[in-house]
């Protein structure tokens, strides 16, 4: 197509290709959170409601990208690995990264008033996004290893510190100061004796984050749709998220559904339960 004189600028656009046959981990992470919780009076040290909305949006994330094979959250955070293998929108960084950041910020928004019915969002919420190549499973597993552990140190630190505000009767700063340079055991041991909080018996979803990931539901058959007219005039249709769904011909394929667990990322158990995870 023949351009206008000023079409030359569309060369100063570089293309921004991932590397191919690797995995990508997204991490997306609410901006300016601490000032947005306050706003909206979240419960500390955990708002149930906001972890619950937190993870709406991802499993709607997950809907609409099937290359999408796990989720991690936590706090304002999220973590999704795209397979290796994905072509999706030709792997141009820039395009992933917006496109699912922006997903999952408006389905944040989409879903706000579901969770907070009656707090009215003052301002609209915003969340950074990055994307990152692992060459291999083992980096995977540690990376997400890695979350779970960040989630168990700062639940720790937080519930430990909001006991000795709300039930301590300790200023934020004196609270502070009581858990400088304590390690986990000192933690507990304050919890438990002072408190009576036994860690091991809080909510999962605030101990171990939530992990979100496919299971099938039902096997059927699926007809044959590889004789289906392409009526679609897009040039960019072979990598758009749909059309990255597996064609099946003559085989079931298993359905599957989006599910939220709040369990054990780090140990075997978790994986080998689920090897097309890292396939
Ligand atoms: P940045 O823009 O650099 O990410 P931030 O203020 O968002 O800054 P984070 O390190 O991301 O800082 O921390 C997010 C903060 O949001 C937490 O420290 C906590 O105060 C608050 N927060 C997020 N989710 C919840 C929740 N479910 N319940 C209570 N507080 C929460
Ligand atoms: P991509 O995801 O690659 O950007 P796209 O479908 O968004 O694909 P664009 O080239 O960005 O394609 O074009 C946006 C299309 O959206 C326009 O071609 C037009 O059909 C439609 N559109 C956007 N804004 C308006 C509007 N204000 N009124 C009518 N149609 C609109
Ligand atoms: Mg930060
Ligand atoms: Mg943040
Ligand atoms: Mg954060
Ligand atoms: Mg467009």
């Amino acid at each position: 197509m023949a351009g206008s004189k000023y079409a030359y600028v569309r060369n100063f656009e570089l293309p921004d290709p991932l590397l191919p046959r690797t995995f990508m981990v997204l991490r997306l992470d609410g901006h300016s959170f601490h000032r947005f919780s306050d706003e909206h009076d979240f419960t500390k040290p955990n708002d149930i409601r906001a972890l619950k909305l937190m993870d709406h949006a991802a499993k709607d994330l997950m809907e609409q990208y099937p290359d999408v094979v796990l989720a991690f959250g936590e706090s304002d955070e999220f973590s999704f690995l795209i397979r290796k293998s994905a072509s999706l929108y030709n792997r141009r960084q820039s395009k992933i990264v917006s496109t699912l950041t922006s997903l999952f910020t408006s389905s944040y928004v989409f879903r706000w008033a579901t969770y907070f019915p009656d707090r009215p969002l003052k301002y609209p919420p915003s969340f950074d996004g990055r994307l990152v190549l692992y060459p291999g499973a083992q980096e995977i597993r540690d990376y997400f290893s890695w979350r779970q552990t960040d989630t168990h140190i700062n639940n720790l630190y937080n519930t430990t510190f909001w006991a000795l505000v709300q039930q301590g009767g300790e200023t934020t700063t004196q609270a502070h100061t009581t858990l400088k340079g304590t390690v986990s055991k000192e933690k507990n041991e304050i919890l438990f004796s002072r408190f009576h909080i036994n860690y091991n018996t809080l909510d999962a979803q605030f101990r171990k984050g939530s992990i979100l990931v496919r299971e099938e539901i039902s096997e059927e058959p699926v007809p044959d749709t590889s004789t289906t007219a392409d009526t679609s005039t897009e040039n960019d249709t072979t990598t758009s998220p749909a059309s990255s769904l597996p064609k099946m011909r003559g085989r079931t394929k298993p359905r599957t559904k989006v599910v939220v667990l709040h369990c054990d990322i780090i140990k075997d158990k978790f994986w080998d339960a689920r090897p097309e995870i890292l396939s």
